[in-house]
């Protein structure tokens, strides 16, 4: 039964309206404005000011900022974007040894890593049942870092929320992957906000919205986002189900390979969360440290392509076309929505 008020009805239509007017108009002045016009916008209002921001125009590559380990290669979601949804899924399933986890944590530790550590790539960490005790061995040995759990919620429990809680985690993100919208939080999710996390932290610490707290693990930040279900989003290098082939317009520069660090369960490395199959690994830290593999002159020679903008020397960037940047200004924004 529908029970929605006709006037939050109303309200929802007439946004849908706008929201579907300004999409066709911005890609209609995508359409009509030839593409190395966008690709000299995109380097001066976007990629320039990322690489600027980042501290690498210089071609420098500091330390990344994000150790994302996939502890188990599944996911129990059903997203049409992402090939690690159920009726998508093709690898086989892969959970991270205890020892692999414990030799590159500490590694982290003797480089006194205080970035973001998070437990997903392409899967759901709630799908790996040692999550709480790896937290613990993270959050004892890199004290500043902050641990992130990311997860589409739908193995959450009270029991489990605390036991991460207690395990040391900065934050709790759900995303709820629906096409209801108007989806109300469950009885869990509230139970966790009202009763769980303020046995941890104070009202005043609890934040939300994204932005880790680098160096500030006095603060807990906990998100509930609503995601639409059927989009179609990146071509993620390639893999995503709904996006075989990638965006006409151009793409340059990519800040992954200057931020991430991902893991697969067996070890091997890739330069971004796109590279779904780790069909172009870095390294595998079965054999290298960690930082052999970031300095190593085939990670170097990729960042080196990439901040000359060339996707093209890449097979799986060539095939990709995820924007490249996290941030943008209003003025990129804009000329990021004409040419998606
Ligand atoms: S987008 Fe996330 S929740 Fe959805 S199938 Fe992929 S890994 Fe799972
Ligand atoms: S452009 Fe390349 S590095 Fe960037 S997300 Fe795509 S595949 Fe990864």
């Amino acid at each position: 039964m529908n029970t929605e008020n006709p006037t939050t009805s109303a309200m929802r239509s007439r946004k849908r309206i706008i929201k579907r007017i300004t999409t066709r108009s911005l890609n209609l002045i995508g359409h009509c404005v030839p593409s190395f016009i966008w690709k000299n916008l995109q380097d001066i209002y976007i990629y320039s000011p990322r690489k600027k921001a980042l501290g690498i125009d210089s071609g420098f590559a500091p330390l990344f900022n994000s150790v994302l380990f996939e502890v188990r290669t599944r996911c129990n979601g059903t997203c049409p974007f992402c090939a690690a949804s159920t009726q998508f899924e093709k690898r086989k399933d892969t959970i991270m040894p205890k020892a692999l986890y414990i030799k590159v944590i500490n590694e982290l530790k003797n480089e006194r890593y205080k970035g973001r550590i998070a437990y997903h790539v392409n899967n759901d960490p709630l799908l790996f049942p040692d999550l709480p005790e790896f937290v613990k061995y993270a959050r004892t040995n890199l004290p500043s870092a902050w641990i992130q759990i990311l997860t589409n919620g739908k193995l959450l429990t009270e029991t489990i929320a605390d036991r991460l809680m207690s395990a040391g985690i900065n934050e709790l993100t759900i995303n709820l992957y629906s096409d209801d919208l108007g989806l109300q939080m469950s009885e869990v999710l509230d139970k966790i906000r009202e009763k769980i996390i303020p046995q941890y932290y104070q009202e005043k610490q609890i934040q939300h919205g994204y932005g880790p707290g680098i160096g500030n693990t006095k603060i807990f930040r906990f998100n509930v986002f609503r995601q639409k279900l059927n989009v179609v989003k990146s071509s993620r290098a390639g893999t995503a189900p709904n996006k075989r082939i990638k965006s006409r317009y151009p793409r340059g520069f990519c800040e992954h390979p200057f931020t991430q660090f991902n893991i697969t369960a067996d070890g091997r490395v890739a330069k971004c969360c796109a590279d779904f199959y780790f069909s172009d690994p870095m390294g595998n830290l079965k054999e290298q440290s960690v930082m052999e593999i970031w300095n190593e002159e085939r990670f170097q020679n990729v960042r080196k392509v990439l901040l000359e903008g060339n996707r093209d020397s890449i097979e799986t960037c060539r095939k990709c076309d995820y924007y490249g940047a996290k941030e943008f200004s209003r003025f990129g924004n804009l000329i990021r929505l004409c040419t998606q």
